[in-house]
């Protein structure tokens, strides 16, 4: 849609041409969410686009993906082989509503920054043990996990006009067993639950989204029975905290939390024993 709103488009090639922030200011990322709504409080965009960072940088240390990597990008992204989890990538990036015309617009920094309970590259990134670099105008970059990163439906640690730079993903998350339940009440549609679970060294991590406004994620030292599992979910996931909406009630987002977390375990275990 038109945004006729809009007056002025900025396209900085570094971020401290953007030294003082004031209401109506809005970064651009792909512009999928942008465009796609009024942003009647909006009278200035900021393209991050023309910033040029790299979109995906891979090292012994692990990858660094650039906010502004596309979807498309990041399922083209050709991992070393033992990063095992990397086929997590496209499963994630296939958890959305989208379109392969969204894929190439839409950016992974741009999803995890409207930090929808569907937000499955918050999934992805929370769930290989992500760091984010965050930019403050006018403080220094600070870090954050990504499980922490959302607070709430639409909510996140960003303070006005701080930017997400790039997402940090450690080798050792990478390079984990992983096994991945999602479910949703359309085929292509957007993500009403999905639980990933990793193994290391015999170590367990498992992450819920979309069933609930902001990642959960638990960590057990070596892989749990059924009942240990699902003491674990009982403690650490209020039920208030499961998300309602036409995408299931909380009450069926509950239920196939425990019953994928389930399956996420057995499966993890099979390997385990071969
Ligand atoms: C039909 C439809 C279906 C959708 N389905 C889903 C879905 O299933 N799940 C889901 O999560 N989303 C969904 N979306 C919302 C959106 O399209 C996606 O979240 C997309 O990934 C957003 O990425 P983008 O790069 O296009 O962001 P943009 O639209 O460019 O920006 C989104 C927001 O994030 C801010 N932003 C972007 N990048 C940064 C950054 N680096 N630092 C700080 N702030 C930033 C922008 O200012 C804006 O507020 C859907 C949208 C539509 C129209």
């Amino acid at each position: 849609m038109n945004l006729n709103t809009i007056t002025a488009i900025k396209r900085p090639t570094s971020a401290d041409e953007i030294g003082e922030w004031r209401d109506g200011y809005a970064w651009i990322a792909g512009g999928t969410w942008l465009f796609s709504t009024p942003q009647v409080r909006t009278d200035t965009l900021i393209d991050l686009q023309s910033l040029g960072w790299p979109a995906l940088q891979a090292s012994d240390d692990g990858l660094e993906i650039a906010a502004t990597c596309t979807l498309a990008e990041l399922t083209r992204f050709n991992a070393p082989q033992e990063w095992k989890a990397a086929p997590l990538f496209k499963m994630c990036c296939e958890s959305l509503l989208a379109s392969f015309k969204v894929w190439n617009a839409a950016t992974v920094g741009g999803n995890i920054c409207m930090s929808l309970p569907a937000g499955s590259l918050i999934s992805l990134t929370a769930s290989l043990e992500g760091v984010y670099t965050l930019w403050p105008r006018g403080a220094e970059p600070r870090k954050v996990p990504a499980v922490a990163f959302v607070t709430g439906n639409n909510k996140n640690v960003l303070r006005p006009g701080e930017l997400l730079r790039s997402i940090h993903l450690p080798a050792k998350a990478l390079s984990k067993r992983f096994a991945f339940r999602r479910a949703s009440l359309t085929h292509l549609g957007r993500s009403a639950i999905i639980v990933i679970g990793t193994v290391g060294a015999g170590d367990l991590v498992l992450t819920v989204t979309a069933a609930t406004e902001r990642p959960f994620q638990i960590h057990f030292e070596r892989l749990p029975d059924e009942y240990t599992l699902r003491k674990a979910l009982n403690a650490v996931i209020p039920d208030a905290a499961y998300f309602n909406d036409v995408h299931g009630s909380a009450s069926y987002k509950r239920h196939l939390t425990y019953y994928f977390a389930e399956q996420v375990r057995a499966e993890l275990l099979q390997g385990a024993q071969q």
